[in-house]
């Protein structure tokens, strides 16, 4: 009866309160410029909306990466101005011939209170990413070989643990096995955090018993990122009984970790015993090869995506496998980015062009000062820095200031409150300001514009 009444308040809402996406599009336009707005956001539907998160459509996967890389953030944030409880964003490719049903069948909202089905809501296989698009090289072709083997040859090697660095490919290599595998069996697919969460809210919910069953019936078990549980005892305890259960039946289990079962720290001996008892295996640093290969891979599917050749000489491709940090994410991203770059500035990238943008999508490696940022502007417009910070309101020491200030913003972490300060003293409403301000005048002032991209690339170039 209660959970009824409930179910229905919450309907109520989701229905007084849904999303105007026409809005949410208007602002995004406002605020990142039409240029943007037309070349990226304009096609993006909303397909579905949830309590939490929303479902949104974009043509294709490169469509897809690009605007979470970039503008993900700024939808969210502009979607909670409209609807502060959703939380996170979900993207559907809607051209590509995928098999999108696995992914985006979620629970409707009448389930959702069953452990089975919110469980189900983190039981989600990528269908993207899958064995056919990974590509292999000598670094990761170990990892490959037992993943492909163990779906040949089931419980063969139990457990099959995978293990490497941040952004080599661990979750892709998995969910590739868990798309191929379920094709005929009982595939479950969680990460270990969230399987930390399942735990807590069944021991909540007294729902042990249902949690229990749930996990253990699967004969395929693949759990990602499994150092999370690092010094969680209780969670281990249970993983323990989850693991042993699963392998008595000969279920497979697969295993992904960013370091080797000995390395765990933190972890029960008897579960480390467990993890190294099937095949280890690990993924290296990717080599130049990898890299180059990936680098090729994604520009067929850029020249896919659009009938164009995404204008980038051998020797730029060349350049990104060589001088890009190892991490194939991170890879991906900055090809993005430099594709997008040479498709607005509609000529080819030259070298110089493509160490500016991987400067910029590597800052955040490097520390930037707020006193940095201030000399590098103060100079930039000869003003001494004192002058800059003082109270005068002349324009050739404001406009200096204000975008010092929005530099401080959009290149460190520090808070408004926290930049003002550093602004001799001014108060945060003055910071923003100062943002918007420089936001504004660099859609319109083309002068403006290449100032702030000056300054920026000196701040970022040492
Ligand atoms: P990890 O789980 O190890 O942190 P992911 O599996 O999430 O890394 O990979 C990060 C990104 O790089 C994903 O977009 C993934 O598709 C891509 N990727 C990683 N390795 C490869 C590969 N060998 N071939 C193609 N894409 C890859
Ligand atoms: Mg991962």
């Amino acid at each position: 009866m209660e959970k009824k009444s409930l179910k229905i308040e919450k309907q109520n809402l989701l229905e007084e309160n849904l999303l105007q996406w026409e809005q949410v599009q208007n602002n995004l336009k406002k605020n990142l410029g039409s240029q943007i707005y037309s070349s990226w956001l304009k096609d993006i539907n909303l397909l579905k909306e949830y309590n939490h998160f929303v479902v949104l459509g974009v043509q294709t996967r490169f469509f897809r990466d690009w605007i979470t890389s970039r503008y993900a953030d700024k939808i969210l944030d502009e979607i909670k101005k409209h609807k502060l409880s959703i939380n996170r964003i979900e993207f559907k490719i809607q051209d590509e011939k995928t098999d999108n049903k696995a992914v985006y069948s979620h629970p409707t909202e009448n389930n959702v209170a069953d452990i089975k089905d919110s469980v189900l809501n983190y039981n989600r296989l990528n269908p993207n990413l899958n064995f056919d698009n990974f590509v292999v090289a000598e670094s990761n072709e170990l990892a490959y070989l037992s993943a492909e083997k163990i779906c040949s040859q089931l419980s063969r090697y139990n457990p099959l643990f995978i293990y490497g660095g941040v952004g080599l490919g661990k979750t892709h290599l998995i969910n590739s096995i868990g798309l191929k595998l379920r094709e005929t069996n009982q595939v479950m697919f969680i990460s270990a955090e969230r399987f930390m969460y399942q735990f807590i809210k069944s021991i909540k919910k007294n729902e042990m018993v249902t949690f229990k069953d749930f996990f253990r019936k699967a004969n395929v078990f693949i759990i990602d990122d499994i150092q999370f549980i690092r010094g969680k005892e209780g969670l281990q305890e249970e993983f323990f009984h989850t693991f042993n259960s699963l392998f008595d039946r000969s279920s497979q289990i697969v295993i992904s970790s960013d370091r080797a079962p000995n390395k765990l720290d933190r972890v029960q001996d008897r579960i480390k015993s467990r993890l190294s008892g099937g095949l280890v295996v690990d993924i290296g640093i990717p080599e130049y090869e990898l890299k180059l290969k990936i680098l090729k891979k994604k520009i067929k599917e850029f020249e896919n995506s659009f009938k164009e050749y995404p204008n980038l000489s051998e020797e730029v491709v060349d350049y990104i496998a060589k001088d890009s940090n190892s991490n194939i994410r991170e890879l991906i991203g900055v090809f993005n980015r430099i594709v997008a770059f040479s498709k607005m500035s509609k000529k080819p990238l030259n070298i110089n062009d493509c160490k500016i943008i991987l400067k910029d999508v590597y800052r955040s490696s490097k520390v930037i000062t707020i006193e940095k940022i201030q000399n590098v502007t103060s100079n930039f417009y000869s003003i001494n820095l004192e002058e800059m910070l003082s109270p005068r309101r002349s324009r050739p020491l404001a406009r200096p200031r204000q975008i010092a200030m929005y530099l401080a913003k959009k290149l460190t972490t520090r808070s408004l409150p926290e930049i003002g300060r550093k602004f001799a003293n001014r108060d945060h409403t003055t910071v923003i300001h100062a943002v918007k301000t420089i936001d504004k005048l660099s859609q319109g002032n083309e002068e403006i514009r290449k100032n702030v991209e000056e300054i920026k690339s000196i701040i970022l170039s040492d």
